[in-house]
Parts: structure tokens; C-alpha cells; sequence
């Protein structure tokens, strides 16, 4: 698909027409990655942030909200709450938390490892690359950064520099790589001022990362924070954040990307609690990403305002959120739920 060809598709508005594009994105998604759905768990292990992005709720600007920091034996307890759920991966997300300290987070990862059969990733923000050679040593499998936008004037608004260190998140990702991380990242859709062409060019970005993991979802604003408070432009070339243009990005993602893991994310079941994230499921993506942090932090890791799950308990997300997988005649899969590579003949 070239740019032209995913423009088309963004801006297609006949429901008609875009029956064709869930259509074949479904079927990209079972031949490439089949009908099973893996289960990430994931645990907000820290809302403490260094980092004042102009989109996120638990931004360091934001004084609004208590800050928490989850223990060693708490993180622990949920990752054998995952394994009893029958979760093959645990993914651990927080603020840019230098708290969080390298030797601290190596130790947490050794005893998951060796406590479990787990797969570990992370998603800990733009640490120093000492920490990730660390972490990668101590057995993480798999490191998520978004982008956020390819549209670089763009991101350096919305996520301004900490100090005089600049952000590059392009770089960051291909020295995970080599650090042997599995890969992933993603954008957000409807961010003010993002133009289709930007959306599409993230498109096209994913296929050139050969990422792992891609995950899409719509920017929800934050009252508490500058994007929450400014109205994008009346402009023809503004991308909405709407269900239907995130459900947009999914297919097309899967199309460029046949072999991604790709999450139906929270932040679309926001938009459409009642099946949202089966309607994701059913127009390319293939993981789900239940909640495990415990409800006391929940309330507090607000990103975004009325996230979806954020008052249910960890065992509440795992039956409600198996229900709805089987309910669409998908299976849950078994074990670790790697990329699957296609295998040169
Ligand atoms: N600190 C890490 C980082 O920046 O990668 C991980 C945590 S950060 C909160 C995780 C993701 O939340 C971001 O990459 C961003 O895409 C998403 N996010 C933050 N604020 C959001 C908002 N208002 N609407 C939708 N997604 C948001």
C-alpha cells in the first residue's frame, strides 16, 4: 500500500465501502496471526512522571492527581495473579520515573523470570540506554514506546525536552532493537493539528520500524492538561479522534503490517465501552491487554479522563474480558504470544 492508497481509505466515509476494509483486514489478520487472542496483563506500576507531555494526564505539570509507586512484592503479587489467569505476558507501564531505578527494576524482572514463565515487557518511557541493557540482561523480552506522531514539528510540541536532552523515539527504537528487545510502538489519532497525511505517513512508519507490537488509539483530552484545554482547528484536514477512524487505523495498520501484534486498546474501549474492543478484534487487531493493577492505583494512573475498567478489580477484567474474546468466536492463546515471524523458503 503507498500513501495515496491508506489517504483514500482515511478519508472513505461510505460505510459500504469500509465493510470491504474491516473485510480484508480480517482476513490479513487470520491468515498472518490466526483466531487466537493473547492476553497481556498490565500493571501501572508508577503514575510519577519527570516528563510534561501536553497530552497526558500524569504529567508532571498535572498537581490534580496523588502520586503512587508500586512495591517489589505488590508488582509480584500481581504477576502471579496473571499467571493464574492464565495470561502468558505481563507488560509493566509508569511515568518516566526515575525512582524506578535500574537495579531495582533489574531485580523485579530476574524474579518475575525466574518465579514465572512469563513474558516480561516494558514500557517505562526514554530511559538512558544503560537501563535498557540492564533490563534486556535481566530478561525482559519486549520494550513499548509510541511515537506518537511521525509529524516530528508535531511531537516536539506536545512532548517537550527534558532538559537539554532531545527526544528522539525513532532512534530509541531501533537501539532496542538491537539491544534484542521486541519491538513495539504506536501513535495516537485526532491529536490537535495532525493531518491525514501525518496519519498516514505513521502508517507507513510502522512498516518501515518492522515493528513487533503496533498500538493505535484515539487522544482523549485531559482537562488538566494543555491539549485538553485547546480546540483543534475546524480544519477539513484535521483527523477526528473518533471510534471510526481509530477502527480506520487498525485495519489499515494490519494491512501494512500483516504479522504485528496488535492491540484493540483501552483507550478505544473508552470511546465505545459497549463493544468497542470487540469491534477493534474484528477489523485486524489480535491482543488484549487486561488490567492488573490493583483498584487503589488504578483510579490514580489517569491518562486520560473515564478510562475504561479503571474501578474493576484485576479478576473482574480477566472474566469479562475472556467472555467478550470467546462471545466473538475467537480462542484466548496459549503461552508467551511472540511476533511470528514468516519464515523465508
Ligand atoms: N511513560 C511511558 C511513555 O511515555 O511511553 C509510558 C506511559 S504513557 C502514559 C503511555 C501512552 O499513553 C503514551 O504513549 C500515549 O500514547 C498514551 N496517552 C497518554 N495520554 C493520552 C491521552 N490523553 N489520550 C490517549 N492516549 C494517551
Amino acid at each position: 500500500m503507498n500513501e495515496k492508497q491508506i489517504l483514500d481509505w482515511l478519508r472513505e466515509e461510505d460505510e459500504f465501502q469500509l465493510e470491504e476494509l474491516w473485510r480484508k483486514a480480517n482476513e490479513i489478520r487470520i491468515a498472518h496471526v490466526g483466531v487466537s487472542v493473547h492476553l497481556r496483563g498490565l500493571i501501572e506500576v508508577s503514575n510519577i512522571c519527570v516528563r510534561r507531555c501536553g497530552y497526558c494526564g500524569i504529567s508532571a505539570d498535572n498537581r490534580q492527581i496523588g502520586r503512587y509507586r508500586m512495591t517489589e512484592e505488590e508488582i509480584l503479587e500481581c504477576a502471579h495473579k496473571a499467571v493464574g489467569f492464565g495470561y502468558g505476558t505481563v507488560v509493566m507501564q509508569a511515568g518516566e520515573d526515575y525512582g524506578i531505578t535500574r537495579e531495582w527494576m533489574s531485580g523485579l524482572i530476574r524474579r518475575i523470570k525466574a518465579e514465572t514463565s512469563l513474558a516480561v515487557t516494558l514500557s517505562l518511557g526514554e530511559r538512558p540506554e544503560e537501563d535498557l541493557i540492564e533490563w534486556r540482561k535481566a530478561g525482559a523480552d519486549r520494550y513499548l514506546i509510541r511515537f506518537e506522531t511521525s509529524n516530528h514539528e508535531l511531537y516536539d510540541r506536545i512532548h517537550p525536552p527534558l532538559g537539554d536532552k532531545t527526544s528522539d523515539r525513532f532512534v530509541i527504537l531501533q537501539n532496542l532493537r538491537k539491544l534484542g528487545y521486541e519491538v513495539g510502538s504506536g501513535i495516537m489519532i485526532g491529536i490537535p493539528d495532525q493531518t491525514y497525511e501525518d496519519l498516514a505517513r505513521d502508517i507507513l512508519a510502522f512498516r518501515e520500524l518492522d515493528l513487533d507490537m503496533i498500538g493505535v488509539g484515539p487522544f482523549i483530552p485531559h482537562p488538566e492538561t494543555p491539549l485538553g484545554q485547546c480546540m483543534p482547528k475546524a480544519s477539513a484536514n484535521q483527523v477526528p479522534n473518533t471510534e471510526q477512524m481509530t477502527y480506520k487505523v487498525i485495519a489499515l495498520t494490519r494491512l501494512v503490517c500483516p504479522e504485528a501484534n496488535i492491540p484493540s486498546t483501552t483507550a478505544l474501549a473508552t470511546l465505545n465501552k459497549a463493544d468497542g474492543r470487540e469491534l477493534g478484534l474484528l477489523r485486524g487487531a489480535n491482543i488484549v491487554m487486561p488490567n492488573l493493577t490493583p483498584p487503589q492505583y488504578r483510579v490514580m494512573y489517569e491518562i486520560y479522563p473515564n478510562k475504561a475498567c479503571i474501578t474493576e478489580t484485576s479478576e473482574a477484567c480477566a472474566s469479562c474480558l475472556s467472555m467478550r474474546i470467546l462471545n466473538i468466536g475467537r480462542s484466548i492463546g496459549n503461552g508467551q504470544g511472540g511476533r511470528r515471524k514468516r519464515v523465508n523458503k
